[in-house]
C-alpha cells in the first residue's frame, strides 16, 4: 500500500494549525478506511521560521499523533517556495506520494482523495487547478489571474489557475530535487519534470483564519522571479527595441536629408539629430546582445537537468 505524505508550510499559522491538523488526519483516516493510503501515511508541517505559537502547536500535535503529525522546524523564515522545497526533499525519502497544500485550506482537502485516486491510475503529477475565484477580493483575482497571462506570454509555461496544491510521486519530487536553483519559482519547474499528468478541480474557499501571508509586494516579487528565472525573453525584447530604434533612425536620416536639402533648417541640425537616433540605437541593440549572452550565462548556472529518462528497453 502506498505511503501518503501531506507537507504544509506555515509561517505565523498558529489559528489554523490546530483546524489544518485536524481536517487533514480526517483525510488520512478516510483514505486509510478506504484503503488507498497505507496506515502510516501522515502530514507533515514545515515551521518556517514564525515568530508566534506555531512550532509549539507543532510539537504538541505531534505529541498528540506522533504516527500522524510530523514538523520539520526550519532555522529561519525562507519563504513559502524554499519551505515548500525543504518539506517535499524531506518527505520524498519517506512516502511514495506527497501532496502540498497550504495550511489556511483554502484549498478544497476533499479533492485529495481525486488525487490519490488519479495517482492510482499511474499519474506522476496531479495539480489541483481552482475552479473560479468567486471567494477572492476582485483585486486579488485580477492580479493573479494577470500574473498566469503574463507568465504565458513570457515563454514561462505554467498551468493556469494552480497554485501550490498538488500530487507529487516519489519519483517526481526526486526529479524535482535535482533542480537545485535559487531562484526558486516551483509552478514553473513543475511541468518541467514530465511524466503523466492531470488536474483535478475545485472551487477556492476564503481562508479558515489568520490572514494572507502573500501582500503585494510579496505576490510582484514573486511574479517577478517566476518570469526572471524562466525567461530570458525581457533581453530579448531590448534588443528588439533596439533594432526597431536603428531602422527607425533610417526613416529620421531620410527625413532630416531631405529637410537639408530643401534648406530649411539650421546649420548642425542634421548631423545631431542623425547621431542621436543611431547612436542610440546601436546602444540599445549592443546593450541586448551583450545580454543574450548574460541570459545563456544565467541559464547555465542553473545546471538544470537536461533531461528525464522515464524508461530503457534494452536487453541488460
Ligand atoms: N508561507 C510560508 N512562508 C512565508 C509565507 C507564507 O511558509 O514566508 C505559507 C503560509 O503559512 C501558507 C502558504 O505559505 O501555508 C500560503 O500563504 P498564504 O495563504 O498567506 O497566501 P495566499 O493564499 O494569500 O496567496
Ligand atoms: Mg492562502
Amino acid at each position: 500500500m502506498d505511503r501518503l505524505g501531506i507537507v504544509v508550510p506555515c509561517y505565523n499559522e498558529e489559528e489554523v494549525l490546530k483546524i489544518a491538523s485536524e481536517a487533514l488526519r480526517g483525510v488520512l483516516n478516510d483514505l486509510i478506511v478506504k484503503d488507498k493510503i497505507s496506515k502510516d501515511s501522515f502530514v507533515m508541517f514545515i515551521n518556517d521560521g514564525s515568530k508566534d505559537a506555531t512550532w509549539s502547536l507543532i510539537e504538541e500535535e505531534h505529541s498528540l499523533y506522533p504516527t500522524q503529525v510530523f514538523g520539520v522546524k526550519l532555522a529561519g523564515n525562507v519563504g513559502h517556495q524554499f519551505a515548500l522545497t525543504a518539506g517535499l526533499n524531506v518527505a520524498k525519502d519517506m512516502c511514495d506520494m506527497s501532496v502540498s497544500i497550504d495550511a489556511d485550506l483554502q484549498d478544497d482537502v476533499a479533492v485529495i482523495e481525486e488525487m490519490v485516486d488519479k495517482f492510482h491510475e499511474g499519474k506522476d503529477i496531479v495539480y489541483g487547478v481552482r475552479k473560479k475565484r468567486t471567494t477572492d477580493t476582485f483585486f486579488k483575482r485580477t492580479t493573479a489571474e494577470g500574473f498566469y497571462k503574463l507568465m504565458n506570454g513570457m515563454g514561462v509555461k505554467t498551468v493556469y489557475n494552480h497554485a501550490d496544491f498538488r500530487l507529487m510521486s516519489k519519483r517526481a519530487m526526486e526529479q524535482f530535487a535535482e533542480y537545485k536553483e535559487s531562484n526558486l519559482f516551483i509552478r514553473g519547474i513543475v511541468p518541467l519534470i514530465g511524466y503523466e499528468t492531470d488536474c483535478v478541480y475545485y472551487d477556492r474557499k476564503e481562508r479558515v483564519a489568520g490572514e494572507s501571508k502573500y501582500p503585494l509586494k510579496k505576490m510582484l516579487a514573486l511574479a517577478f522571479n517566476g518570469i526572471s528565472s524562466f525567461s530570458v525573453k525581457p533581453i530579448s525584447l531590448i534588443t528588439g527595441v533596439g533594432a526597431v530604434i536603428v531602422i527607425l533612425s533610417i526613416c529620421a536620416a531620410i527625413y532630416a536629408l531631405v529637410s537639408y536639402f530643401t534648406g530649411t533648417v539650421e546649420p548642425g541640425w542634421t548631423s545631431l539629430i542623425l547621431s542621436i537616433w543611431f547612436l542610440g540605437g546601436v546602444q540599445l541593440l549592443c546593450i541586448g546582445l551583450i545580454g543574450q549572452y548574460i541570459g545563456k550565462i544565467y541559464i547555465e548556472s542553473k545546471h538544470r537537468p537536461r533531461y528525464n529518462i522515464e524508461k530503457v528497453l534494452s536487453d541488460q
